[in-house]
């Protein structure tokens, strides 16, 4: 017998019918024996819902109120479940975030966790009853409600598994698990059985949004393994783990994540001297844009070429910065591009392999694609190019990998 504890995102609990394909779920579980602790979302849409009806009010509404507002999507969801439990006969009662006493900080719209009284919801499972637990919401030290963040449900779910010890966190999702890539751009990509926290942290910042960061962030911090499955298909999904040592027969690269969202703005003929690097970047993030990928380059004529990557949504604000910073050092020009992409291979079996790199260069230039920068880490190789080949580079590196599933499967 297990405790686990499983959390149902919007579009899961998106209309009445299925919350009740959820109770049918979590009713198979009890049957099995396992004890359960739901987390929900509010149906798909609710939140941004709620959140337009208080910018009819104000622009900036009160961050107290709207925390109060938005918190109900999911009030409604917990007691819609437990309602569809209790009718097909398994006894289960719902809690707010308040009730059970996740108790945050005073962050409101961002709150963090800091203590979850994990008696209560025990009692509960003692006896015999799952337990339906508002997610994305909690309450501060004097009674105020506050909120997550947007997607904070998957951050709920993991923070009581936590909290109770539990033997696993469920994500049921529209997906059936992590994938090596996105299907949508190579056929053949797999299910990943397992990934470890690290990739998955890697892979959800590169842009594979199965779950939110944050979650992953706590679940590895705790320990608290976690898996990915689709709500309405039968599978064994993806688990996220500690665990290394059991994914060395895995291929060396699990995953391969890309990002069109960056944008790449170059300051060239810098006369170079010493504090060049911060003269760059001070003021870039003094205007508060946050900085990705940078090359330096030193030139026979005393001047430097200094290369970085910013959120598009920041380009237009970076480039001005830059052009002033670009009269004020001297600079020769300033060049700015915001057709490129990001593509980056993960794996932690990079650690024990070498070459992995030059294999990932070279099969990008038997596609004859130019790589405009480089950055590596102890688990992952990025590379920037122009957008346009950005489909054809995921596929050979996908195969060059060998992570293409066998031919008949997914084609
Ligand atoms: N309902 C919240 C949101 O839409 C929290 C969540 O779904 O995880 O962001
Ligand atoms: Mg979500």
């Amino acid at each position: 017998m297990a405790l686990i504890v499983q959390k149902f995102g919007g579009t899961s609990v998106g209309s009445v019918e299925r919350i009740e394909q959820v109770a049918a779920k979590v009713k198979k579980f009890r049957e099995n024996g396992d004890d359960i602790v739901v987390v929900v979302s509010a149906m798909s849409g609710e939140t941004n819902r709620l959140i337009d009806l208080a910018k009819q009010i104000s622009e900036q509404p009160v961050a107290r109120e709207l925390d109060v507002m938005v918190s109900t999507g999911e009030q409604v969801t917990i007691a819609l479940l437990a309602m569809a439990l209790i009718k097909i006969g398994v006894p289960a009662v719902s809690y707010t975030g308040g009730q059970v006493r996740i108790l945050t900080d005073s962050a409101h719209t961002k709150a963090r966790i800091l203590q979850i009284d994990a008696q209560h919801i025990q009692k509960e499972l003692k006896a015999g009853r799952v337990v339906v637990v508002a997610g994305f919401q909690g309450v501060d030290e004097s009674g105020n409600i506050t909120t997550l963040g947007r997607g904070g449900s998957d951050t709920t779910g993991v923070a009581l598994a936590a909290a109770l010890k539990a033997d696993e966190c469920q994500i049921y999702t529209d997906v059936d698990g992590v994938y090596t890539t996105d299907p949508r751009v190579v056929a053949r990509a797999q299910r990943l059985d397992k990934i470890t926290f690290e990739e998955m942290l890697e892979m959800a910042s590169l842009g594979s949004k199965v779950l939110q960061i944050r979650a992953v962030e706590f679940a590895g911090k705790y320990s608290v393994p976690l898996r990915v499955l689709h709500s309405f298909q039968e599978g064994p999904g993806t688990l996220i783990t500690l665990d290394e040592e059991e994914s060395m027969e895995q291929p060396i690269i699990s995953g391969i994540a890309f990002n069109r969202d960056e944008a790449k703005l170059t300051i060239r003929g810098v006369p170079d001297t010493p504090g060049v690097a911060f003269k760059i970047l001070g003021p870039i993030s003094a205007a508060n844009v946050e900085v990705d990928m940078i090359v330096q380059n030193v030139a026979h004529d005393n001047t430097t070429d200094f290369t970085f990557t910013v959120h598009r949504n920041d380009y237009h604000n970076a480039l001005q910065v830059l052009e002033g910073i670009a009269r004020d050092m001297g600079a020769r020009e300033v060049i700015g591009d915001t057709d490129i992409a990001k593509v980056s291979i993960v794996g932690v079996g990079m650690r024990s392999h070498a070459g992995v790199a030059s294999r990932m260069f070279e099969a990008l230039a038997k596609e004859n694609i130019n790589i405009q920068m480089i950055s590596t880490s102890e688990i992952k190789v990025s590379v920037v190019i122009e957008e346009k080949y950005l489909e054809l580079a995921v596929r050979a590196l996908h195969t060059a990998f060998e992570l293409d599933a066998p031919a008949g499967k997914g084609e």
